[in-house]
Formats: C-alpha cells, structure tokens, sequence
C-alpha cells in the first residue's frame, strides 16, 4: 500500500512560508528580575520593550506579598471560584480595582485575554451587533468572532465610519456593542472616548474599553484613560490586565455591581476555570497600595514618554502619534525592522521590532518606564539615530496599507 501523506505535513509548509515571509517568530530568554535593565544572551541591556510601566514586577514587595499569600492560602486556588476557588485575596483585589476604575465592582480573571474573550461572548449572541476599531487587541477580536454577533470593522478612530455604520445597521440588531481599545497597543495613540460614549448613548449602544495599556499608566490616580479623558461617570464596561503596569498576571472587568453580577453567572472564561492563583492576586493588590502612596511614579513616566517624544522630535526622526509611553518609529518592511532590532541589540539597547501579522505594518515599538532616567532614554535615542538615517521612512501619521 502506498505510504499515505501525513496529515500533519501541512505544518512545515505552513513554516516555511512564515520564514520566507520573515513572520517567523522565536522566543527569547531573558535572564534575571526584568526591569530598566535586563540580561539578554548574557549582556546588559537597555529595556525599552516591557509592559512594566511602572517598574514593580521586579519590586521587593509585591514578591514579599506573594510569598506570604502562598503561605496563607498556598500556590493554587484549587477550584472554580463558584465553587471551592473563592479567597479573601480575591475580594481584597476586586475592591481595589473597582476604587482605583471609580466603578462598583470588578471580576478579576486569569488572564486579560481570557476577560475580553469571555465578556464580550457574554454580552452579546448571534442576534447582536458588534462595532469595533480596526486596530483592537487580538483577544477583542477574537471575542467579537466568539461570540457569534455580526462584527463590523470601521477604519482606525473613524468615528464617522463608527457613526455610519450604527445609523444603517443598529435597527436591525438586538443589542449592539462597541469595542475599543483605550491606548492602542502597538501605536500608542487613544481612542477618542467622550466621541465614542455620545455616540454610543445616541443609538442605544453599549461601549467596552480595553484600558490594558491604560491602568496605572494614564490618569491623575492611574484610574487609566478613561480617568484621563474624564469619563468616569459614564456607563462603561472597562476591562484591563493585572499583568502591565501592575507587574502581576491577571485581567479584570469592571463596571456597575448589575454587570459584575451577570458576568459572574454568564461568563465562561470565569466560571469553568481555576480561580486566579493567591500569589497573583496579592501582588496585584499590592502594585495597586503602591500606585496610591507612590504618585509620583505616574509623573515620572508621563514625564518619561513626553521626554521621548521631544528627543526624537529634536532629531527629526519621526514616528507615529502617542499619547502614551507607547511609542513606534515606522520601518519600511520586515526584514528592515528585523535587522535594526538585531543592530539595536548589538549596542545594548532591547526594543521590539514589531512587524506583520501583528500589525499592519512594521515598526521599532518602545515603551518608556517611570524607572528609566534621562541618561537611560538619551542613550537610546542617540543609539536610534545614525541607524535611522537613510531609512527612508513611510510618513508618520498611521500609513497601515498591508505589507
Ligand atoms: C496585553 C493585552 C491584553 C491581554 O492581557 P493579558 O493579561 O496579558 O492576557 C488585552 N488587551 C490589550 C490591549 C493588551 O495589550
């Protein structure tokens, strides 16, 4: 008999066309606690690619309040919190989130991802309709296609197109839901909220804010962009993670104690999953006690992204619109991105080329700490510079044709 093809001879196809393509992606270790300085293939390096804003996943305290949560309740929650996974830690947490958003109540999950993925299937069915921005987070995306609405798709902080689409297809929906990430994750631009809540509030629309890279980064407590953009008093669902600027792992919801209490009885990624472990919970709740008796880390890294911003504008390198510590210089293909990373590196400084299918187009993504200093941002911008020139860039302003 004739030796039949694999059924997984697919895969390595698959791979190579990824590699030709230089899409093909690897992970890195990194050695030690993280932080503005990190080892990387046994080398100091610069860190300008973490999601620890606020410099505390390495802190010596929330480390101490894991460890003594492990003591206390031991490492795992051991059942679904409607069962028997359900702390004290858990409650702690959820009140602190919920005083830090300025909302009711919150639900903490084991990842953000899981959080959006699970709310939004539970929010909204097949009779539904869903409008979302272009550049949302993968896992809003996923949520959206979970479930079973119609997703429609407008163009990137369109809101004529946002407004568009509400005005021809609302009637004929159920519910309708719209979807956004607060501080776009690989621009780093906002979303213009109060725009997107008038009209929402004018069609009967409710509004899901993802404040991933929000929480603990923008506004005057860290309460996140919906703080900064002064929307605190409207009806909103927000989700973030425990995982970013508050150095932990975890994502939340949060919203009025009415939401909470639905998400607790219709949320799948809450209900048939292991409650989220004592250890997480207690670091994140004390990353938050330090948000609050630490403001000044939010200035410093408010003052850290504008400080960047400046340098790079003094050297006319360009990148794209930020508001954010979030900030992007945009590189004209893959391969391009790739070896400015790799040269980066080289010099001891760790930024992330970000390149296709993660997004549109390629970009060197840097992200300021409250714990970097000026000397730590100069080196980088100086090291950027030379390397920069002769690039011939594409245009700041969110260029996006697909590569
Ligand atoms: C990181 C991120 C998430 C996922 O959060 P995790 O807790 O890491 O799963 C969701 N949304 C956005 C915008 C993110 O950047």
């Amino acid at each position: 008999m004739a030796k039949a093809a694999s059924p997984y001879g697919w895969i390595a196809k698959s791979l190579a066309t990824l590699q030709r393509a230089k899409w093909h992606r690897q992970v890195q270790p990194i050695e030690g606690k993280g932080g503005t300085t990190i080892t990387l293939e046994g080398r100091p390096c610069l860190n300008f690619a973490s999601n620890d804003y606020l410099g505390l996943a390495g802190d010596d305290r929330l480390a101490a309040a894991a460890a003594a949560a492990v003591k206390t309740y031991g490492t795992g929650s051991t059942g679904s919190r409607l069962l028997s996974g359900h702390r004290p830690i858990h409650d702690e947490l959820e009140q602190a989130i919920a005083r830090l958003k300025g909302t009711e109540a919150a639900l903490v999950f084991s990842s953000g991802y899981l959080a959006n993925l699970g709310t939004i299937a539970a929010l909204v069915d097949h009779r539904d309709l869903i409008v979302a921005d272009q550049y949302n987070h993968s896992s809003l995306q996923m949520g959206a296609r979970l479930s079973g609405a119609t997703v429609v798709v407008y163009e990137h902080n369109r809101l004529e197109q946002l407004e568009q689409c509400l005005c021809e297809r609302r009637s004929h929906h159920r519910r309708c839901l719209v979807v956004t990430d607060s501080v776009f994750s690989m621009d780093g631009d906002l979303c213009p909220l109060p725009a997107i809540l008038d009209l929402a509030e004018r069609w009967n629309a409710m509004v899901l804010v993802d404040e991933a890279h929000g929480t603990g980064v923008l506004g005057a407590t860290g309460g996140g962009a919906v703080e900064y953009l002064n929307c605190r008093h409207r009806p909103l669902v927000q989700i973030g993670t425990l995982s970013k600027a508050l150095g932990s792992l975890g994502g939340y919801v949060t919203g009025s104690a009415e939401l909470i209490d639905f998400l607790r009885n219709r949320t799948a990624t809450w209900i048939y999953t292991t409650g989220l472990s004592p250890a997480d919970a207690a670091a994140a709740r004390t990353a938050i006690a330090i948000l609050h008796q630490e403001p000044h880390r939010l200035t410093q890294l408010a003052h850290n992204g504008d400080y960047l911003r400046q340098q790079l504008d003094q050297l006319q390198i360009q990148y794209l619109d930020s508001e954010s510590p979030i900030v992007c210089i945009p590189v004209k293909d893959a391969a391009t991105v790739l070896a400015l990373g790799q040269q980066l590196r080289q010099q001891g400084i760790f930024v992330a080329a970000v390149r296709p299918p993660t997004v549109p187009t390629s970009r060197l993504r840097m992200t300021v700490m409250a714990t970097h200093s000026q000397q730590d941002i100069d080196r980088l911008v100086h090291t950027i510079q030379p390397l920069m020139a002769g690039q011939g860039c594409p245009p700041a302003e969110h260029p996006h044709p697909a590569e």
